[in-house]
């Protein structure tokens, strides 16, 4: 993980030691490098500008649902990123992280009424609309704002992204998107309901894709789609592409950003070129993961080293409320011991707290531990603290960014009589 390695012995974020961050702020904490987003964000933004496309040729949408605390929107933000929303409440994040509702479109199939009246309201750039009663709703919403609501239809390509079942999206059997051999259809009802504005197309395929050929090949489905819809004088204006893109968890090789963009760019440019007549379209990506994946790791304390019949366990202070992933998709997290120890290692089981024989964070590791040190679960920044919850009661972790030598807190860690403020008792 670049921005997050050992000198003299010791794991750092940036030239931040984690044990000063353990000291200062407690465990378990969710620590980011603040130049590590920075990175991740430019290699998108910076491929966009490489092959000529400025604001109007491309917009990177982040994807807020991958970590959502409103340091990390601003920060992208100001670097000229959009937000990629999936509920009202992150439309009222990246508001109060400064984005501009401009850059924002709306993905997610079960849009209430309220959502679709705060977004509109806002003027965002585009909904991603997922069915035909979604598309009669928004039209009802926006007719009674007197608005013609922006929206783009949200096409299932059916091509196969080769990733766990739980992230993959765009096979025909699943919640999300039109069917491709329904797209037209639903178009062309787009089309014919007064206050919806068609202007794009989008997909998001599934997500911890290491290899950009399934995306390239949702694009082809897409293109056909798009001249499809401008024979019958349906204009798309804008080309979604979804986010996708893999982060190396366990030794996986992740396609390179900036290639990945390069062979996307090509093969619009040369569509473009032969139909028509190089007038531009614009493309939109909504990358979560791979711009806060590796930016993170969730810092923990030993509690207990408790030696089963079969398995060693090393118990920690950060569990599966934390970080759900493992639980939920039994998710590879790499685990690193702060402070490097001499001594003699053993394999652990990395567990939680939590009363449930789910509650795990890592398996069968190597680790030279002792009660009381301090370990970093890598590649925590995507689909921790988002995922995370109260279950027994435990307050959610604190978040910090470290910015060079300097550490932000940027979440309090939650007290117990936080969990409970909003209870109250029977008269
Ligand atoms: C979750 C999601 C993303 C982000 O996916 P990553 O794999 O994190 O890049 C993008 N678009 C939509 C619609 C999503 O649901």
């Amino acid at each position: 993980m670049p921005h997050f390695s050992y000198q003299h012995g010791e794991l750092h974020a940036e030239n931040v030691p984690l044990t000063q961050i353990a000291h200062q702020f407690g465990t378990p904490t969710y620590v980011y490098s603040k130049a590590a987003l920075v990175e991740n964000f430019r290699s998108y933004s910076d491929a966009c500008k490489k092959h000529g496309r400025g604001d109007d040729g491309a917009l990177v949408c982040y994807s807020v649902k991958s970590n959502s605390n409103i340091a990390v929107l601003n920060l992208l933000g100001k670097l000229g990123s959009g937000f990629d929303i999936v509920s009202g409440g992150e439309l009222l994040r990246v508001l109060a992280a400064g984005g501009s509702p401009r850059k924002v479109i709306f993905s997610g199939v079960g849009k209430s009424r309220e959502e679709m009246c705060l977004a509109l309201s806002h003027d965002i750039l585009c909904f991603n609309v997922e069915s035909i009663p979604e598309l009669h709703r928004l039209n009802e919403v926006a007719a009674e704002l007197g608005k013609k609501a922006p929206i783009s239809l949200r096409v299932n390509p059916n091509v196969d992204a080769k990733t766990h079942p739980y992230i993959s999206t765009g096979l025909k059997d699943n919640k999300f998107g039109v069917a491709y051999e329904d797209a037209l259809e639903t178009y062309r009802v787009a089309a014919s309901l007064p206050h919806i504005d068609v202007t794009g197309i989008d997909c998001h395929i599934g997500s911890q894709l290491l290899d950009d050929a399934p995306l390239l090949e949702a694009v082809d489905k897409l293109i056909e789609l798009i001249d499809t819809l401008a024979a019958e004088n349906i204009h798309v204006h804008h080309l979604d592409i979804g986010g996708g893109i893999g982060i190396d968890y366990d030794g996986d090789k992740p396609v390179a950003v900036g290639d990945y963009l390069a062979r996307l760019f090509a093969k619009i440019d040369a569509w473009r070129a032969a139909k028509y007549d190089g007038t531009p379209i614009k493309v939109l990506f909504e990358p979560g993961r791979s711009i806060v994946g590796n930016a993170g790791v969730l810092l923990t304390e030993v509690q207990f080293i408790k030696h089963g019949e079969t398995k060693n366990f090393a118990i920690v202070d950060a569990a599966m409320n934390d970080l759900m992933r493992p639980a939920m998709y039994e998710a590879w997290h790499g685990v690193q011991p702060v402070k490097q120890r001499d001594a003699a290692t053993a394999i652990y089981d990395v567990v939680g707290p939590v009363c449930e024989s789910g509650d795990w964070l890592a398996r069968a590791r190597e680790l030279a531990i002792e009660q009381g040190d301090l370990l970093a679960i890598l590649s925590a920044g995507a689909y921790g603290m988002t995922m995370s919850s109260n279950y027994n009661t435990r307050g959610r972790a604190a978040e910090v960014m470290v910015d060079g030598a300097q550490v932000h807190l940027i979440r309090q860690r939650e007290s117990a009589a936080d969990l409970f403020a909003l209870e109250s008792l029977l008269p």
